[in-house]
């Protein structure tokens, strides 16, 4: 046992018991709070609105609510300019490269390679709390320039590798909502 080790569990076994705030051990790590924003004021994704950064997706709502449509039919799409050719990501509403508002819509390629990744194994995003840890990472698209972020599941963050190879899936909020994420199919 460490010095560091035998010091804290000393000092554990001496702590008298809990009665009040005061007793509240300067040696434990501090309890994550119990209680949170109650859920008024929160989507059905359980993201407090304002926190939430993707809540329309309907055409209504988004000129790039064909990106939802076609993510509810399993596919990741984007834009690509009529005028210059340039594939885009995420998709736009005009081309950044020649300001034209003529595009088409395309399906990206569902399966893709590893750049890079990393963990979340604290201070993740609101409503994915429950979820730590998890792998993020950087995704090459087979066959296209593009390089996409998403979170990468499938197998513990500590088994994934660079070069890897995953495939995009759609996956539904509880509130009818889309979005896509990497799985690890190595
Ligand atoms: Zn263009």
């Amino acid at each position: 046992m460490s010095a560091i080790a035998k010091a804290r569990s000393a000092s554990r076994s001496e702590d008298p018991p809990a009665s009040g705030p005061a007793a509240s051990s300067a040696t434990e790590p501090s309890p994550a709070p119990k209680e949170r924003t109650p859920d008024k004021g929160r989507a059905a994704s359980g993201v407090p609105f304002l926190l939430d950064f993707f809540p329309l997706e309907g055409p209504e709502q988004t000129r790039v609510a064909r990106f939802y449509e076609r993510l509810k039919e399993g596919h990741l799409s984007t834009t690509r300019c009529r005028r210059c050719g340039s594939l885009h990501w995420p998709p736009r509403v005009a081309c950044p490269r020649c300001h034209a508002e003529e595009l088409d819509w395309t399906d990206l390629p569902s399966t893709g390679r590893i750049y890079a990744f990393s963990a979340v194994l604290a201070g993740a995003p609101l409503g994915m709390e429950s979820d730590v840890p998890f792998a993020v990472g950087l995704v090459d698209l087979d066959g296209v320039p593009l390089r996409v972020f998403g979170r990468i599941d499938g197998r513990p963050w500590d088994e994934l590798r660079v070069g890897g190879a995953v495939r995009v899936e759609s996956f539904n909020l509880p509130d009818g909502r889309v979005f896509y994420r990497f799985r690890s199919v190595d």
